[in-house]
């Protein structure tokens, strides 16, 4: 194997001469920010390539989700997910709402929703599920749940750029769902985000609280952010829209690789793939159970040794966390699943550029012998 490290992603780039064009534009234009025209066209874009009504594009995700909070104006309490990129529980904090970390389902890795009702009080104002690596939440009774006890739902679809479910955009789900365009996700403009919402009223003060609440040039509906992208992100996105079912396709074949060559590893478990569901094939998390021959931290580190770098998500717990880990949702025998699953995952290299021979030589090592 080449003494290159093996990173558990890797941005897809186009070519840097299809780039150029589109920096040209901007130059001539001059215009850098501020809802430009490529910015406005990415925007029509993207609705049209995720089969979806509305999207505001953000400066990143995090701030996607910190403004959607407050677009459907959630206080109190929220109901999430301890099992999740850290961003997920400090966007309620930035919000000053408290995080009310449920259980997992162990298939998917997705909140239970066997147990978010006994989680609901009279300060519970929404739920802030995540489709954790693009595998969809249980979303039909998910949305039961809230409709009954009067709740909003926004997804934290970080992962989840381009999932369809039941034949459907699966940000059709929820009132909002908040994606990431990260470098290290499946869609990247090197930073970005958006917000995926059903109607032009949620849409138009999305773009106001975006843009520091400016409603026009004298009228200022909120206390909003700077959380707008700009042209040159906005154009990359343009550009890497045209290669992205490719892009996918070649992690759909990695994905496929790495089920066959890892099947009969004693120890070893792929998560089960989602049905009814149109897969971005994000992540390629395996479970490193007890009859493997030395623990999860061990392959973890043995791997790195030999140049593979393998990723914890999601180790440690948000709830473990400082910041959470007093909650009284944060107790470990609140969350038995979130806390074993986390013990036990481990997701291998995924992404376009990652070679079939890659592949082989990280199953081999998986499987021992390599180690
Ligand atoms: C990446 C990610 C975020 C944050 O997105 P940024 O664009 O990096 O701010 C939020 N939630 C989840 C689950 C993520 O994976």
């Amino acid at each position: 194997m080449s003494k290159k490290p093996i990173y558990v992603t890797e941005p897809y780039l186009p070519p840097l001469e299809e780039f150029i064009p589109y920096l040209e534009q901007i130059w001539d234009s001059r215009r850098l920010t501020n809802n430009g025209p490529f910015h406005k066209q990415l925007e029509e874009t993207l609705c049209d390539f995720l089969g979806v009504e509305h999207l505001a594009l953000f400066a990143n995700g995090t701030i996607a989700l910190v403004t959607a909070l407050q677009t459907l104006r959630i206080t109190g309490e929220v109901i999430t997910t301890p099992y999740s990129f850290v961003a997920t529980a400090h966007s309620l904090v930035w919000n000053n709402i408290k995080p009310v970390f449920v259980d997992i389902d162990p298939i998917t890795c997705n909140l239970d929703p066997d147990k978010i009702e006994a989680a609901i009080t009279p300060q519970t104002t929404a739920i802030l599920p995540v489709h954790c690596y693009g595998n969809p939440c249980d979303v039909e009774r998910i949305q039961r749940i809230a409709d009954t006890y009067g709740l909003k739902v926004i997804y934290d679809a970080a992962h989840a750029f381009g999932v369809r479910h039941h034949g459907e955009s699966l940000f059709k789900h929820g009132d909002l769902s908040v994606l990431s365009f990260h470098a290290t996700k499946v869609f990247n403009t090197f930073e970005g985000g958006a917000i995926v919402c059903p109607d032009a009223k949620t849409k138009q003060r999305i773009d106001y609280l975006k843009n520091f609440g400016f409603a026009d040039e004298v009228t200022v509906m909120a206390a909003g952010i700077n959380g707008k992208m700009n042209e040159v992100q906005a154009a990359f996105g343009l550009l890497q829209l045209k290669h992205i079912d490719h892009a996918i396709e070649q992690r759909r074949a990695i994905d496929t690789r790495y089920r066959q060559t890892l099947l009969g590893i004693s120890g070893i478990t792929c998560l089960a793939e989602p049905v009814h569901t149109v897969r971005n094939y994000a992540y390629f998390p395996i479970l490193v159970g007890e009859e493997y021959p030395m623990s999860r931290d061990a392959l973890y580190q043995r791997l790195r040794d030999h140049g593979i770098f393998a990723r914890r998500y999601f180790y440690p717990l948000i709830s473990s966390m400082p910041m959470y880990r007093g909650l009284s949702s944060a107790n470990a025998a609140n969350l038995p699943q979130a806390n074993a699953i986390a013990e036990r995952i481990l997701c291998l290299p995924i992404y376009p550029d990652l070679a079939a021979e890659q592949v082989d030589a990280i199953a081999v090592m998986v499987s021992g012998a390599g180690l």
